[in-house]
């Protein structure tokens, strides 16, 4: 069984139904898609290349999709899953609508037993979750927020209906990736557009395009050569470290260098910099002075534009906002920002929002607030392993995982993109077909020796946590506030570090899987 039909699911998916396997997908939503069914707010598109994004295992699927945008939008998005999921006809091995709310071990006759909250019971011997990791999306703890008489949703929950916004006083909450797509699409759609900002984040620009027919053709051309290159860099992304230190190049060198970066598409500016300026506070604060000094270009007044440049952290710490006209779009008289930080907010009213200063009167509010990310969607499954033991209550103060793969206690269950694996700080279906492609491996050669029961051992769950840990220290994300850090200030105890992401880079990862593979499953008590 696996839970989640999202690009992770459907490829496992793929994959088993071509190894002969019995497997059924069970997912919340009446579709397909993930991350592309539920996220329909304006703006919402690709931070990856498009071409990179799509999956890379069928020649054929290459060859007979077209992109038509260097970051493709939400819309084709979605119409690419379920182009994936009729062309292998997967559709008949999904069920919708299934919520998973509990899952219990049984040791004696190994077997999965899955409650849903819609009564039924059912059974598996390998329960395998790609549920998501921005898919328990959070909400503020605001007073009043019921209160409100207009439309007001989280943009995860953005309605599948058009919503009009054409001369409506609207409210964004949050300036994370998912406001700064919202903010920069629909600055000149709205009547009025009020910026809720606590932090700001340090954003550069996507520099998107559409894509030429024949530039489509040349990209096919290219795949191998793109998908080496993915291959071969930590993020899975085309764009790769500059091993140099930003004190090796000549200063004149090294802003030429940075100029580049910021007129190049993508995250070439977070993933392509120079190497020491995410692990080096004197290099980071260099590049932040540079990136500031382009937010005060952008943005006409300078007061303002002080507001938007980060001061508790430096560029590329937390996750990069890519933005198209976002910074432009505070020029307007038509946006406004306020900065929660100097006049909080007190209460959400039936009309608006109040804040220490002044009411606002809103006709619709945004919460684009985020999520509880990566084990938020498992803390809403109550797993019970062996000895009734809960996975919400082992991870309480942090996930603690084998590769990130799965759990002492929770024999039998697989994480395809869980916590502390490298799919989280990877170009995601490049991370998640490495993955896939292992746990299958290690599928066929259980099903081939009859073994019917998988669990690590807790001295490799310890030797792995404490080195995801131990990544961590090399790095400047470490001091984040942010969901790389496991940091949600709307969830109660999630206010402290929790190691969640792998941050080796995805070729030791893929090398790493590659060794236990070869040393039979070294790590894994199969039984
Ligand atoms: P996020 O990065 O966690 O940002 C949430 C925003 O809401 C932050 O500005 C946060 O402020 C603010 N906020 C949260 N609670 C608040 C409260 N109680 N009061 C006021 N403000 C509050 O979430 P996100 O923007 O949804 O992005 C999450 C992740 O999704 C991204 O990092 C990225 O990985 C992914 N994403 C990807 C894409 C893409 O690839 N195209 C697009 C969108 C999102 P603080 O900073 O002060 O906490």
């Amino acid at each position: 069984m696996i839970i989640g039909a999202g690009m992770c699911g459907l490829y496992q998916l793929y994959k088993l139904l071509r190894n002969g396997a019995d497997v059924t997908v069970l997912e919340r939503g009446d579709d397909v898609g993930g991350t592309w069914y539920w996220n329909r707010y304006p703006g919402c598109r690709f931070d990856s290349e498009s071409y990179t994004y799509g999956y890379s295992f069928s020649k054929e699927l290459l060859a007979e999709w077209d992109w038509t945008e260097h970051f493709s939008p939400q819309p084709e998005n979605l119409r690419y899953v379920n182009h994936v999921v009729d062309k292998f006809e997967l559709r008949t091995h999904i069920q919708f609508g299934c919520n998973l709310t509990r899952a219990v071990w049984d040791d004696e006759h190994h077997i999965w037993t899955l409650e849903l909250a819609d009564g039924r019971t059912l059974t598996c011997r390998f329960l395998l979750t790609a549920i998501g990791l921005l898919s328990a999306p959070t909400m503020p703890r605001l007073t009043g927020m019921d209160s409100f008489r207009g439309p007001s949703f989280h943009t995860y929950h953005w309605p599948k209906a058009p919503v009009d916004l054409t001369g409506k006083r609207v409210a964004v909450i949050g300036t994370g990736a998912t406001g700064v797509q919202l903010i920069g699409a629909i600055a000149d759609k709205v009547g009025q557009l009020t910026v809720f900002q606590r932090r700001p984040n340090w954003c550069a620009p996507l520099h998107n395009a559409p894509i030429s027919a024949a530039e489509m053709a040349s990209i096919r051309a290219d795949y191998a050569e793109i998908f080496r290159k993915c291959d071969n860099t930590p993020g899975g992304f085309i764009h790769g470290p500059d091993r140099r230190r930003v004190a090796e190049v000549p200063r004149e060198e090294r802003l030429a260098f940075w100029e580049r970066l910021y007129a190049t598409p993508g995250f070439a500016i977070w993933l392509g910099n120079f190497r020491d300026v995410l692990m080096d506070e004197a290099a980071n604060a260099e590049f932040s002075a540079f990136v500031a000094d382009k937010i005060r270009g952008r943005v006409k007044d300078p007061v303002l534009a002080e507001k938007l440049i980060p001061k508790d952290h430096g560029f590329g710490v937390q996750r990069v906002p890519m933005e198209t006209r976002y910074y432009e779009a505070y020029n307007r008289p038509n946006v406004h920002l306020v900065s929660i930080g100097e006049t909080p907010i007190e209460r959400i009213t039936p009309t608006g929002i109040r804040t220490s200063e002044r009411d606002y009167e809103f006709d619709l509010i945004v919460y684009a607030t985020g999520f509880d990310a990566v084990t938020g969607a498992f803390d809403g499954i109550d797993f019970v392993g062996t000895d009734g033991q809960r996975l919400r209550d082992n991870w309480r103060d942090g996930p603690l995982t084998y590769l990130g793969l799965q759990v002492v206690g929770f024999p039998n269950l697989f994480m395809l993109a869980g916590p502390q694996s490298a799919s989280l700080s990877t170009n995601f279906p490049r991370g998640i077909e490495t993955v896939v492609d292992w746990a299958s491996g290690l599928f066929e050669h259980a099903v081939e020796r009859g073994i019917r029961r998988i669990e690590p051992t807790a001295e490799a769950q310890a030797e792995w946590t404490a080195h995801v840990e131990e990544l961590y220290q090399g790095l400047l994300l470490r001091k984040a506030k942010s969901w790389f850090t496991g940091y949600n200030s709307n969830v109660e105890g999630h206010d402290k570090i929790r190691y969640m992401i792998y941050n080796g880079g995805a070729p030791r990862y893929r090398q790493r899987l590659a060794e236990v593979a070869q040393q039979g499953y070294a790590g894994f008590r199969l039984g």
